[in-house]
């Protein structure tokens, strides 16, 4: 089973459905017994709805900080 941090990287790939079919049951998997991932799946849902409709440029500074928070945490374990 792949790793959160694997997860997590491929996650945005994963939500445009442009990952490879083998990662994407790697992923679906671990959503499924992951429920931290899939608690951050809900917030790159909501943070990718949101830079559809208002563009990268105008990310609030606290979403940004809890994205890049998540990623370097995810990182560290
Ligand atoms: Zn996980």
């Amino acid at each position: 089973m792949i790793t959160c941090s694997e997860a997590m990287r491929q996650l945005w790939e994963y939500l445009d459905g442009i990952v490879d079919e083998v990662d994407r049951e790697a992923i679906d998997e671990h959503l499924a017994r992951c429920r931290r991932c899939c608690g951050e799946l809900e917030f790159a849902r909501e943070l990718r709805g949101f830079l559809a409709s208002a563009g990268e440029e105008e990310i609030p500074g606290q979403v940004m900080d809890r994205l890049n928070a998540t990623l370097e945490e995810l990182d560290s374990r």
